[in-house]
C-alpha cells in the first residue's frame, strides 16, 4: 500500500477518527467536532504529521499547559504508597498532583527530562486518569501543545 504524500490530511495528527467520522480536530470549536475531510483533501496550514507529534520532545501537557492534575480515589489507589506525598491536598479536601516552578509556570512533579532533553514521567504506569485521557492527537493533547505555542492556534 503506498505511502500517502505528507501534503494530505492521512498523516495529519490532527485528522479524528475518534467518533467513527475523519474530522478536523484542527478546526473544532469548543466541544463541537471540526469539519469533516477526506484522507485525500489537501493539508492546510495546521498540518502536522502524526511522526513529528510526539510526547518526548513535547510534555506540554504535564507542564504548562495544565496547571493541574487532579487525583481521584481510583487515582490515589493505583498510586500506591510509594507515590502518596505526590498527592497535594486543598483546603476544600480536592487532591491533584503537586506541582514544580518552572520558568514559565509550573509542572507535574513526576516529569522529568533525560540528558537529550527529552521528558519522562517517573511514575508513567501509575499516572492519574486525567493523564491517560489526554493521548497524543486528542484534543486535550492539541489544546495544550497550541498553550505552549508548539502547534498553531487558528484563533491567533
Ligand atoms: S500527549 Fe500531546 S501534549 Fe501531551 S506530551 Fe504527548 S504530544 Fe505533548
Ligand atoms: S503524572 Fe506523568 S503523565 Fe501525568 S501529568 Fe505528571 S508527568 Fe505527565
Amino acid at each position: 500500500m503506498p505511502v500517502p504524500p505528507p501534503s494530505t490530511c492521512a498523516s495529519c495528527a490532527w485528522l479524528s477518527t475518534s467518533d467513527g467520522t475523519l474530522t478536523c480536530q484542527g478546526r473544532a470549536i469548543g466541544d463541537a467536532p471540526g469539519p469533516e475531510r477526506l484522507r485525500t483533501d489537501p493539508a492546510c496550514e495546521l498540518y502536522e504529521s502524526q511522526r513529528s507529534v510526539g510526547c518526548d520532545d513535547c510534555g506540554a501537557c504535564c507542564r504548562e499547559a495544565y496547571d493541574s492534575v487532579p487525583v481521584e480515589p481510583a487515582d490515589a489507589e493505583r498510586l500506591g504508597p510509594t507515590y502518596q506525598d505526590r498527592i497535594r491536598v486543598h483546603d476544600d479536601g480536592w487532591t491533584d498532583l503537586h506541582r514544580v516552578p518552572t520558568a514559565c509556570g509550573t509542572r507535574c512533579i513526576a516529569l522529568h527530562n533525560r540528558d537529550n532533553g527529552y521528558f519522562y514521567c517517573d511514575m508513567y504506569d501509575q499516572r492519574p486518569q486525567t493523564c491517560r485521557d489526554v493521548a497524543i492527537g486528542s484534543a486535550g493533547c492539541l489544546f495544550a501543545r497550541r498553550r505552549v505555542g508548539l502547534s498553531v492556534n487558528i484563533t491567533t
